[in-house]
């Protein structure tokens, strides 16, 4: 458990460098770095550096300004690294895919031009 009483997930490590990750945009409270597995040409992880959210569910009610960011960098990203149209998911729960319990979006797109993001 973290000093702020968390259970620091492998996020928390990326967040202090512990482990190497290619990160991609970095704001106060949000960072994005490349997904270890990704499922798209372009898929990024978007979480922020707080860990006490544990999903978007979360994050909405307790800080939806920090939401709000987390799309704003989602957009950056997909401007400079997509065609203009990508997919934001966040898996909410573990029968849902999600495996890390530290709110996160994946940012999921191509940079040519495609018919379908599956
Ligand atoms: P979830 O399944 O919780 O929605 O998404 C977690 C994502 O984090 C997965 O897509 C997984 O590939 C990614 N991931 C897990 N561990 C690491 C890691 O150590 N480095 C990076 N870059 N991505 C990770």
């Amino acid at each position: 458990m973290s000093p702020s009483g968390f259970e620091p997930t492998i996020f928390s490590r990326i967040i202090a460098r512990e482990i190497p990750a290619t990160i991609v945009a970095e704001t106060e409270q949000i960072i994005a770095f490349v997904d270890i597995a990704p499922k798209a040409p372009v898929h990024v992880v978007i979480t922020t550096k707080d860990p006490q959210y544990q999903n978007v569910v979360e994050l909405a009610a307790g800080n939806p300004a920090l939401l709000a960011e987390l799309v704003a960098v989602a957009e950056r990203i997909a401007a400079e690294r997509t065609n203009g149209q990508f997919r934001l998911v966040f898996n909410t729960g573990a029968a849902a895919g999600q495996t890390v319990f530290h709110v996160h979006a994946h940012l999921l797109g191509s940079p040519e031009p495609t018919d379908s993001l599956g």
